[in-house]
């Protein structure tokens, strides 16, 4: 073989082994959290176009219709369980989980919040700056995420000290921690800045778990912005796609 054919040969061969690999799109999940109080901007919220996921506190009013109306649109509802937080003020969530509940405690309040929720696949923490970094507390609730075989979790990483990631490691529970809050603050800014901070994020390190809330500003932007996602090359998948 002469040394031209041998170069066009190995061309081939590595054009080849470009198109037969799969080159993965930069992958984003987004969950809208704090579903449960309002009617109006949780059906908003789902509308939004694109598998995004609702997160329904436990125990609140519009808990079980927001998640059947979630269910029906074909959106993924996870459980948003209210952990209890650094600050001072007192969460008053129906249904939570206290650093001064004994281990049964945990264990009914749980199952409880679970069954004010229908279709849930999966558990993420509204708040929870305290109880994310207590091994013992950490270890009760994912022993019960265990034991619920198809749950997963997602570290809404409230605290840089939270050691869900390690305890659901340890428990064999399928976990992914938040990457992006969408909207620290309800200024359109933010929530705009915080979202180019996802897509740049996303195709750095090929995929992000983005956190929201139904907020005017933040249903605003996503409803514009979602559609334009598979355009710039970024993948909107669900929540359970990125977790598995
Ligand atoms: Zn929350």
């Amino acid at each position: 073989m002469s040394w031209t054919r041998a170069c066009i040969a190995a061309s081939m061969l590595l054009i080849a082994a470009y198109s037969g690999a799969v080159v993965q799109q930069p992958r984003v999940a987004i969950i809208i959290d704090d579903l449960g109080y309002q009617l109006a901007a949780g059906r908003r919220a789902i509308a939004l176009p694109g598998p995004v996921a609702f997160a329904v506190l436990p125990g609140t009013p519009r808990a079980a219709a927001l998640a059947d109306w979630a269910h029906a649109q074909g959106k993924e509802v996870l459980l948003h369980l209210p952990l209890q937080a650094n600050s001072e003020d007192k969460d008053n969530e129906p249904i939570g989980i206290d650093l001064d509940m004994s281990r049964q405690a945990v264990v009914a309040t749980f199952a409880e919040a679970l069954q004010t929720v229908p279709h849930v696949i999966g558990v993420n923490g509204h708040r929870g700056s305290l109880l994310t970094r207590h091994p013992g507390h950490m270890l009760w609730l994912m022993e019960e995420i265990s034991a619920r075989n198809d749950l997963f979790f997602v570290d809404s990483y409230t605290t840089a000290e939270s050691v869900a990631m390690q305890i659901a490691t340890e428990t064999g529970v399928q976990a992914v921690r938040r990457d992006v809050f969408l909207d620290p603050d309800r200024s359109p800014e933010t929530v705009a800045r915080q979202f180019e901070r996802m897509k740049r994020l996303a195709k750095k390190r090929g995929f992000v778990v983005a956190i929201g809330h139904p907020y005017e500003s933040t249903l605003a932007l996503l409803e514009i912005e979602l559609p334009k996602l598979s355009e710039q090359g970024i993948q909107l998948v669900t929540i359970s796609e990125l977790v598995r």
